[in-house]
């Protein structure tokens, strides 16, 4: 048995599987972004409000920089779902997303600081940073605000957020920005090479 075995084996991706099957219901029906977030924001609650699903291999910590595993792409890339991962003092740089996004915090808790674009060209706090609780959501959008910096809101444990974006988004050609609101091209990728197969059943039959 591999390695990729193991782990799958190791917990109930049921939860996992019913919320890509229910967010792409939700996108077959949904005409406006609004209700996107209104709606996949109530699904992604009810999928981080148990914390029995996500393989160990999907919350993995890494030393040196915050880590996102993809577990879902849509056929069509209309979404995606990715686990990111916060160890003790990680952060983002300053980035936007170019596309809808849901943020929802699964294990501690992450700190956003939202952007925006000055008159100027800088780019500019908009607010205090809010902290994101376990069991919270935000949403991002071009639409109602894409620029933030997200952090692990704990100084001393490892934070793990569950993210929905409306594209491929580790393909998505987006960008970070400097403090002079100088922009830098950026694509994010992900750090696994496999997903969690929810797709294997003959132990429930
Ligand atoms: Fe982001």
């Amino acid at each position: 048995m591999s390695v990729a075995d193991t782990i799958e084996r190791a917990v109930d991706l049921a939860p996992l599987h019913a919320f890509v099957t229910d967010f792409g219901a939700l996108l077959d029906t949904a005409s406006h972004e609004h209700e996107i977030l209104a709606s996949g924001s109530a699904l992604l609650e009810r999928l981080i409000a148990r914390d029995d699903w996500l393989p160990d291999a999907f919350a993995e910590p890494d030393p040196a920089r915050y880590q996102q595993y993809l577990l879902h792409c849509d056929s069509r890339a209309r979404f995606s779902v990715v686990s990111f991962v916060w160890g003790p003092g990680q952060q983002t740089p300053v980035h936007d997303h170019r596309v809808w996004g849901l943020v929802g915090v699964l294990r501690g808790s992450e700190r956003v600081q939202r952007y925006a674009t000055a008159t100027d060209g800088t780019i500019e706090p908009v607010g205090a940073p809010a902290l994101l609780v376990q069991g919270s959501v935000d949403a991002v959008s071009p639409r109602i605000g894409d620029i933030h910096r997200v952090a692990n809101g704990q100084d001393d444990g490892v934070s793990v957020s569950i993210h929905v974006y409306g594209a491929n988004i580790g393909a998505v050609a987006r960008a970070t920005y400097g403090d002079d609101g100088t922009e830098k091209p950026f694509i994010s990728g992900y750090a696994n090479r496999v997903l969690p197969n929810f797709w294997e059943r003959s132990a429930a039959s």
